[in-house]
Order: structure tokens, then sequence, then C-alpha cells
């Protein structure tokens, strides 16, 4: 492999990212408007055609900012990169810091903070704009500019050790560094799913013990059904940034806590939510948050693999537009450069993922159906599709690409065909 020859792989492989990615989104956007006068038989009577078109002008509102997105990642990439933006800070911090470890985390925090610099401003459109504009920001400037800066803070204080402690493992213990740093990074994923719901989502949001003893009851008794066992089912105050709704789970093993978004209480009748915790137990009894967590530790190994023969080549620095140092250490550089680069390459494996996603999706619905009510978990899957205004009417190809979850339409025909609830509503 020559440098030129990856330069020109890289270039490729990023004009067909960013190609297929306009391709997908203009798809969606024409099908969606296509579909905007008319709500779909199987919603008639509850779905208005007002919900039904604001869904699809705040889906295609989504998807232009999807599109410049996308045009603002891969313009970052090239500066950084062939534009040699990576040099000119190497260069520079290496004049202040030699090329030692303050070199090497300075050059990957850097990039951190470019990059996120350039996602701020999208991030404020999103929220201010868009979410604003179609009723769904509760957040103010001044709560965005607070979880803005507490996120820096903590994104430091977590990953800068983490990321010291790498570097000194791939310093340190010869060809097979990356042995030890995939051990760290599944010990550290693990130890931060457990500790996540206790120290840092407080930090973020208030969470109080679910008080409505009626809708209590109503839930241990789905959980004594599924033979289940958490730590606590609390209510989240999701209405302080949003007025989406949702539930979910957090942590692992008997540490595991339900979360309510207060908005989805406020919305759901006690037996769509019975349902709805239905279909989230499925996903831990059915064992998927284990698998996921699996695949994903899987996923690292072949990545820190592919980087551990990938920075022992001097094509894949000059190939990128950064010249590798001869008489140090590049491990930081090395770092920075791959995971700069790997979503060009693993973007083609997107539709794999979510078509796991969504298998596991209509499993959690099976079991939902069997342990609650499947016209439950449908009046639920209806109301928050319609509050959420997400579309009814997604373009298939889109849809097969991107979504975790069904369409709303398959998903509900095949809750009708499970029929009617085996346990008592
Ligand atoms: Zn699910």
């Amino acid at each position: 492999m020559t440098s030129l020859l990856f330069t020109w792989i890289f270039l490729a492989l990023l004009a067909l990212n960013v190609g297929l990615k306009y391709w997908l989104a203009t798809r969606q956007i024409h099908y969606v408007l296509r579909r905007a006068d008319a709500v779909p038989e199987q919603f008639a009577g509850q779905v208005s055609l007002d919900s039904h078109r604001k869904a699809a002008a705040y889906t295609v509102a989504k998807q232009r900012l999807a599109m410049i997105e996308t045009a603002c990642g891969a313009a970052v990439l090239l500066v950084l990169t062939l534009c040699g933006g990576l040099q000119a800070l190497c260069d520079l911090l290496g004049g202040w810091l030699g090329t030692g470890m303050a070199f090497q985390l300075a050059v990957a925090a850097s990039v951190v903070v470019i990059v996120s610099l350039v996602d701020l401003p999208i991030e404020w459109y999103r929220q201010f704009r868009i979410e604003q504009e179609f009723g769904f920001n509760r957040m103010t400037p001044a709560l965005f500019l607070a979880d803005t800066a507490k996120s820096i803070v903590l994104s430091a204080a977590i990953g800068l050790p983490l990321l010291a402690l790498i570097l000194t493992l791939m310093r340190f213990t010869g060809p097979y560094w990356w042995v030890y740093a995939w051990v760290v990074w599944c010990a550290f994923t693990l130890l931060f799913t457990v500790l996540f719901p206790i120290l840092i989502a407080p930090l973020f949001n208030r969470f109080t013990p679910l008080a409505d003893s009626e809708l209590l009851q109503r839930i241990q008794a789905l959980l004594a059904r599924a033979g289940f066992h958490t730590s606590g089912v609390y209510t989240m105050d999701g209405s302080r940034r949003s007025s989406h709704g949702n539930a979910y789970f957090t942590g692992l093993g008997a540490a595991k806590r339900i979360v309510f978004f207060d908005t989805l209480l406020e919305r759901l009748q006690p037996p769509e939510i019975e349902a709805v915790l239905a279909h989230e137990l499925g996903h831990f009894r059915l064992r998927h948050v284990r698998k996921r967590l699996l695949l994903g530790f899987v996923a690292s190994g072949l990545l820190l693999i592919a980087l551990s023969w990938l920075m022992q080549r001097t094509w894949f620095y000059q190939g990128l537009g950064v010249e590798p140092l001869l008489q140090a250490r590049n491990d930081g550089l090395a770092l920075v450069l791959f995971f700069l680069v790997i979503p060009v390459f693993t973007f083609l494996f997107a539709p794999l993922s979510s078509l796991l996603s969504r298998r596991q999706e209509f499993q959690a619905d099976e079991f939902a159906a069997r342990y609650a009510s499947s016209r439950a978990l449908i009046d639920a899957l209806v109301k928050l599709y319609k509050d959420n205004a997400t579309t009814l009417t997604p373009d298939p190809i889109h849809s097969t690409f991107y979504n975790s979850h069904p369409p709303a339409s398959i998903r509900i025909e095949r809750l009708l065909k499970l029929g009617p609830p085996a346990a008592a509503a």
C-alpha cells in the first residue's frame, strides 16, 4: 500500500458516505412530503391531518439539518487530515510541549475541542430553532450552556485519565498493548454502565421514586409476573429540557433502575405505561442489553487490533496528511487519526446494526404482548408517535439504513396479529 493509494481509498469512501447520506436524506424528504396530505388509513381516527402534517414538516426539518451536519463533518475531516490541520496542530503543540505524554494528550484533547466547537452551533440550532418551532423545546439558553459546560468538565475529568492510561499501556506493554487496552476499555464500559445512573445522571436531572401508588402497584405486579428484580422505579424531570416522552432502564445486575420521563407519565394511561414498561422489560429478559454490550466489546476489540496494525504503517499517517515522528512515539496521533476516519469505514455497516436492533424491537413487542397487552402497547405507540411528531410514512430504504425501530405501521401490524392480551389488564 502506498500513501497515495490510501489517500484515494479514503477520499472515495468519504465521497461514497456523503453521497449515500444525501441520497437517503433526499429520498426520505420526498417520500414523507408526498404522503403529507393524507393520514395513512391504519391511523385514521387516531391521528389528525394536522398532526400528520406536523410530523412531515418536523421530519423534513430534521433531515435538512442532518444534511448540513454531514457536510460540516466531511469538511472538518478534510481540513484536519488532507488539508494539513492536524499536522499544523502537531507542529504547534510539539513546539511547546515536546513529544511526550503531555503532547499526545494535548493533540487528542484539541481535536475533540475542535470537533465539538463545530458541532455546538448545530446543536444550538436543533434545540432553539427546530425543537422550538415544533413546540418540543423546554430548555432555556442558560440551561443549554450549563449542560454544555458540565459535559465538558465531565468528559475531561473522565476522558483524560482514561486516555493517559491507554497511552501508557501503548508505550510500555509491547506489541500486545491492545489486549491490555481492550481489558481496560471493557472494564471502564461496565463500570460506567453501573455508575452512570447513580453518579452522572443526577448531575443533569432530578430522579424521584415513583409516587403514584396505583401505578406502582400495577408495575410491581408486572415485575412479579415477568420475574424481574429492580432497585427502584423513578420519575425523571425530562420536562426541564424537552416535551418528548420516554422510558428506559439503566444500570446492570441488581442495580437496575426503571426510569420514566415525567412527560411520558403525563400522557399515557396506566395500562399503556404498563405495556411500554413490559416492552423495556423484554429487552432485559431476552438478554438484548447483555448482547449489545458483548457486541460492543467484540467490536472494540477488532478496532483496537486494526489500530495496532495500522499505526505501524507509514502510509496510514502520510495518506491522511500527517508526517509521523521518527524519533518519538506516535500513539496519540495514531489514536486521533484512527477515531477521526473510522466512521467513514464503518458507516456501510449501519444497516446491519439497524437490522439487529429492529429484530430485537419485534421480540420486545412480543414480550410486551405476552406480559401486558398488545392493544395497550398499540395505543401507547400511536400516542407517542403522534406526540413526538415521528413520521408514520418513512421511506423504506432510509428506514432500513438508519432506524433502530421498525416503522410504526409494520410494528403495529405485527402487534395486531399477536392477538388479545394473555395477562389481565
Ligand atoms: Zn425497544
